[in-house]
């Protein structure tokens, strides 16, 4: 199940909590003005009833009762009895077909069919041998339908209202969690682009000092902060790495130097040309290691020139594959090098560093060959795109490895690897073809061969914003 986010969640914990507070307030609300409409309606009828003994009197022996009597005032009903019960004047409700028992000054409620009654019963005395009850009747179930009006009103506007507030809960969380989408924004436009430069830059409502600020606010600068320091951090292990293969180009070159002098020597032993000629390779390699690294730190500073002119790819894939193949051949391991170049396609694109992206993909293809391999090289044009494929048939990539072959300094398995290799040369290849606005590929299975396709706009790339 799709997790619910943050958003969502917070709408509904204080749309339920609203909602509950409500239910509650309403319930206590209720039932208070219930009770106060039914102490109303019972005191209404005891008054009616106390306020009306004075309209009965006894004039010449018999029974006078004023015409007020007999009105439904405040729905109250009222009855004139003798003591036993025998029914003299008034009016009881429609509905109300019981006798109850006379309870002096107490009223009672008393359900007849769908309605419940108050009855109220006083006695008093009109002469000293004459005493008369008075009662009172009002309908309880009447006096309880207003309220149930106020119940119905309650009913209609309760979910309205929360409605009401999960949609402003909605938006009030919306606004407040919007940095957190910007902070997330940001740090997956730093992962994407690798640019450490990118700020989440939150500005603070106007006005606003610092202190005041919220803690989306202060995390959201805090990652600046943070990210600031990193950028520098980064920026003075570029500068290192570049110092470090400035300096170690002098001494190198001067040990090439000295190799090649003392190897003239016609005087060497076997043993000592050996030597010096192991200390020469491996001093290439060394030379050849920091070129690609001083390659990589420019890259890395934006000081890495393209100087793009059209030239003719056919031509320099073919006399690349050519080249490679005389290396190949003075290794002496039997890889054959075949190239279908095309006819003259021609590209704008970097020359020298064209080159460099062939001479890598061939030279890993030469070396991860087996004996009397084939290494097949062929490079396409269409739709404005120029295609290039270095395949062979070689010792091939593992699965785990594939996705990290294009990190620097990765070997997938340095203990089957031959001299030479210092894990940078697919990251170099890797920037060359993003450089000229392409892309470039591997597809490999271990054991069997790989594939390594690259993919470079023909004409001049769209500038990259
Ligand atoms: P290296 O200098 O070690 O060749 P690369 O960056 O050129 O460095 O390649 C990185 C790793 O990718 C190599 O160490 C090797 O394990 C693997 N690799 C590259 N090309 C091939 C290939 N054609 N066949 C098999 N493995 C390869």
């Amino acid at each position: 199940m799709k997790r619910l986010s943050l958003k969502i969640k917070l709408t509904l914990l204080y749309t339920f909590f609203m909602v509950l507070a409500t239910c509650a307030v309403l319930a206590i609300l209720l039932s208070l003005s219930n009770r106060e409409i039914l102490a109303g309606a019972q005191s209404r009828l005891e008054r009616r009833v106390q306020d009306s003994a004075d309209d009965v009197t006894l004039e010449d022996g018999g029974l006078r009762v004023d015409s007020d009597f007999y009105s439904v005032t405040q729905d109250v009903y009222l009855s004139l009895y003798t003591e036993d019960m025998y029914f003299l004047y008034g009016r009881v409700p429609y509905g109300f077909d019981v006798q109850p028992e006379i309870a002096d000054g107490r009223t009672r409620r008393i359900a007849e069919g769908n309605t419940d009654w108050y009855v109220y019963d006083m006695s008093f005395r009109l002469a000293e041998d004459y005493t008369v009850y008075l009662r009172g009747i009002t309908s309880v179930t009447d006096a309880e339908a207003s309220f149930g009006v106020t119940i119905r009103f309650a009913v209609i506007l309760f979910p309205l209202m929360a409605l009401v507030t999960a949609v402003i809960g909605y938006r009030f969380t919306r606004r407040t969690l919007l940095p957190v989408k910007q902070i997330t924004r940001t740090v997956q436009k730093i992962r994407a682009d690798a640019d450490l430069s990118r700020r989440i830059g939150l500005k603070a409502p106007e006005g606003r000092e610092r202190r005041n600020r919220d803690e989306i606010y202060g995390l959201a600068s805090t990652f600046d902060d943070m990210l600031e320091e990193l950028e520098e951090v980064f920026q003075r292990e570029k500068q290192f790495t570049s110092d470090v293969s400035h300096e170690l180009r002098t001494p190198i070159s001067v040990i090439l130097a000295q190799c090649s002098e003392c190897l003239e020597d016609e005087g060497l032993t076997a043993r000592q040309r050996e030597q010096l000629l192991l200390i020469e390779r491996k001093a290439k390699d060394m030379a050849g290691m920091i070129s690609q690294l001083l390659f990589l730190s420019r890259a890395d500073q934006g000081r890495q020139p393209l100087q793009k002119e059209t030239v003719n790819v056919s031509e320099l894939t073919l006399m690349t594959a050519e080249e490679q193949q005389l290396l190949a051949d003075a290794e002496g391991r039997g890889v054959r090098i075949s190239c279908d170049a095309g006819s003259d396609i021609t590209a704008c694109v970097d020359e020298t560093l064209f080159i460099r992206l062939l001479v890598n993909l061939i030279s890993n293809a030469v070396s991860y060959s087996r004996p009397n391999g084939k290494v097949t090289v062929s490079l396409s044009c269409a739709d404005g795109e120029i295609k290039g494929t270095v395949r062979d048939n070689g010792i091939g990539i593992s699965e785990e490895d594939l996705p990290h072959i294009w990190e620097r300094f990765y070997r997938a398995d340095a203990s089957r690897q031959p001299g030479g290799h210092s894990g940078l040369g697919l990251s170099m290849v890797k920037w060359i073809a993003e450089a000229h606005g392409g892309s470039v590929e591997a597809e490999s299975r271990l054991g069997e061969g790989s594939t390594f396709t690259f993919h470079m706009p023909a004409g001049e790339p769209e500038e990259k914003n």
